[in-house]
């Protein structure tokens, strides 16, 4: 395979649609990859893989999956997914969104339409903003549990989300977060005793804040130092307590406003070393 750059993707601002060249074509398991200069869809990532693929079409067959790829540079061999032995953006790779179709899409040198399946991509996107607000939240209404001095999240609170997260799962209108309450966190100055019994009121507060940033209609976008896929951005916040300012490489709504409400459920594990929050989105 001849890859000259990694894939520019379109989708961190929002974009649906596009047209681009098809720079490389590849079989892989009966399916056939296809790789263009410059896609809408999102991949799902093999390094934290939060949100799902989209759905769509190119030319108008149906992209049955899309994957992150990954050729070390000046190398011939394209890993896919989870075969890629390198971390997310390594500096000596090309990145490349790989979209999967059970049939040819077209050759090397023609340009491909694009289509993302919009419905899917903006409960995707409704789930991952409900997600990142959610976290913030929990942050705030967990902070005076806290015993220890613990790095702050763009807010001010003690990053509880970003010390504790073990997985995050982005679905259609709505998120799953698991949390890990073992002795690395209580080390770190977050004792867990008497949590089971505050879990309620604790999931009360939560919503309550979350009604609140939905009701301020925030503006949310996303930071991008370039077009490539593997770009570090930022997803930023404009809530009425400041700008939060979280990594992340999915997709979302333009404001807190577009949520509608928010539900959050907090339940723990029977040994107490798991914290799971369900977040579903209404409207
Ligand atoms: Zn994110």
């Amino acid at each position: 395979m001849n890859i000259a750059g990694s894939t520019r993707v379109t989708y961190p601002s929002g974009a649906l649609a596009g047209s681009s060249p098809i720079v490389a074509t590849l079989r892989r398991n009966g399916e056939h990859g296809v790789v263009v200069t410059e896609t809408p869809f999102h991949p799902l990532d093999h390094t934290w893989p939060d949100q799902p693929a989209d759905t769509g079409t190119i030319n108008g067959v149906p992209v049955t999956d899309c994957v992150t790829g990954a050729v070390e540079h000046g190398a011939a061999t394209l890993y896919l997914g989870h075969e890629i032995p390198v971390r997310r953006g390594d500096p000596g790779w090309h990145w490349l969104v790989v979209h999967l179709t059970g049939e040819p899409v077209g050759d090397v040198g023609e340009t491909a339409a694009l289509a993302v399946e919009p419905d899917t991509r903006r409960a995707l996107s409704a789930g991952h903003t409900a997600c990142h607000l959610t976290a913030l939240a929990l942050n705030a209404v967990l902070a005076d549990r806290w015993r220890k001095p613990a790095p702050a999240d763009g807010l001010g609170s003690p990053d509880f989300d970003q010390a504790a997260i073990s997985s995050s799962r982005i679905l259609p209108g709505g998120s799953l977060d698991t949390y890990r309450l073992g002795k690395s966190l209580r080390k770190k100055g977050f004792p867990t005793e008497g949590l089971a019994d505050d879990l309620p009121g604790i999931a009360k507060q939560v919503g309550e804040r979350l009604t609140e940033w939905i009701a301020a209609d925030a503006p949310v976008r996303i930071d991008a130092p370039g077009p490539d896929l593997a770009a570090r951005r930022t997803w930023r916040c404009a809530l009425p307590e400041g700008e939060a300012a979280i990594p992340c490489g999915g997709t979302h709504l333009t404001g807190t406003g577009l949520l509608k409400a928010v539900d959050v459920t907090l339940d723990l594990s029977a040994d107490g070393a798991e914290l799971t929050m369900r977040t579903t989105v209404s409207g």
